[in-house]
């Protein structure tokens, strides 16, 4: 197994769940962690916390502890239910402090997920020995389109993405001149378009597959109206063209689904991203 433990000089992307919220054994719910390094400084972000999260970290062979940014794209279910197993278990693993970065609910979904309903068990565990400053000293802020923030001289962004009746943002991260957008979910905008611009990586949402004939009608449809706020595969090429964007991964991906695209009028590279992909920026 590789060891992901301390980051080399390098700039990736690990896919840790790239399904959605249908469960699928292949494919967790969607999270991806965010590495960066050079010269010994290193930078690492948690970008959601889907159902699973924990076990993969430590598949990719992450110590827990050593998550301490963590990013969420919206407050859907699928995107936050590994949230509190993340805490418990990085806390439980010796993390010491850990910062939260949301659209507008992230504050309310960690005092409800988290504060408000395991605060007893908590003082109880800091009782038995768990630190204090792990469940204490933890930053959990809510954030508009348009903030940012240098965390180990990597460049965070939150930008605009379309997913009602969501907040939801997408993260831009970009560190000694090379690019990524991770979008969570959203359907085909030009904000978001113009949020891609040149980015080396893109992590999309191509949840919006068609679905197969073969399915009940009413499954058919459900999955038909995935489109009103996911964007389809082909919206996912459609958008890296138009921002010129280097590679794009297709992410959030429904059970026994194949994406289908046509990348005639793309130069770029596209990939349908598997859980555990390490992707290079
Ligand atoms: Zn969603
Ligand atoms: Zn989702």
């Amino acid at each position: 197994m590789a060891d992901n433990s301390r980051n080399p000089d390098t700039f990736r992307i690990i896919l840790l769940g790239t399904g959605s919220p249908r469960p699928n054994p292949e494919r967790q719910h969607p999270a991806a962690l965010v590495q960066w390094s050079e010269g010994g400084e290193d930078g690492q972000m948690l970008v959601d916390a889907g159902d699973g999260v924990v076990g993969q970290l430590l598949a990719a062979n992450i110590p827990l502890q050593q998550v301490q940014n963590v990013a969420l794209t919206h407050m859907h279910w699928d995107h936050i239910l590994g949230y509190p197993a993340f805490v418990w278990g990085s806390w439980n693993a010796g993390r010491l402090k850990l910062t939260v970065t949301g659209p507008e609910g992230t504050s309310a979904m960690h005092h409800q997920l988290v504060e408000s309903y395991y605060r007893e068990q908590a003082e109880w565990a800091i009782d038995l020995g768990f630190p204090r400053p792990g469940w204490d000293d933890v930053t959990v802020r809510d954030v508009p389109v348009g903030w940012s923030e240098t965390i180990a001289d990597c460049l965070v962004e939150a930008g605009p993405v379309y997913h009602p009746p969501m907040h939801a943002l997408a993260y831009r991260f970009t560190y000694r001149g090379r690019s990524l957008v991770v979008t969570g979910d959203t359907a085909m905008c030009d904000e978001l378009i113009a949020f891609c611009q040149g980015v080396d990586v893109l992590v999309i949402d191509a949840c919006a597959a068609a679905p197969s004939p073969d399915l009940p009608p009413e499954r058919r449809r459900l999955i038909e109206r995935l489109h009103e706020f996911h964007a389809s595969p082909q919206d996912c090429i459609d958008i890296a063209a138009k921002a010129g964007v280097a590679k794009v991964v297709l992410t959030h991906h429904l059970p026994g689904v194949t994406p289908e695209f046509d990348a005639a009028g793309y130069t770029g590279e596209v990939v349908t991203g598997e859980d555990l992909d390490v992707i290079d920026i």
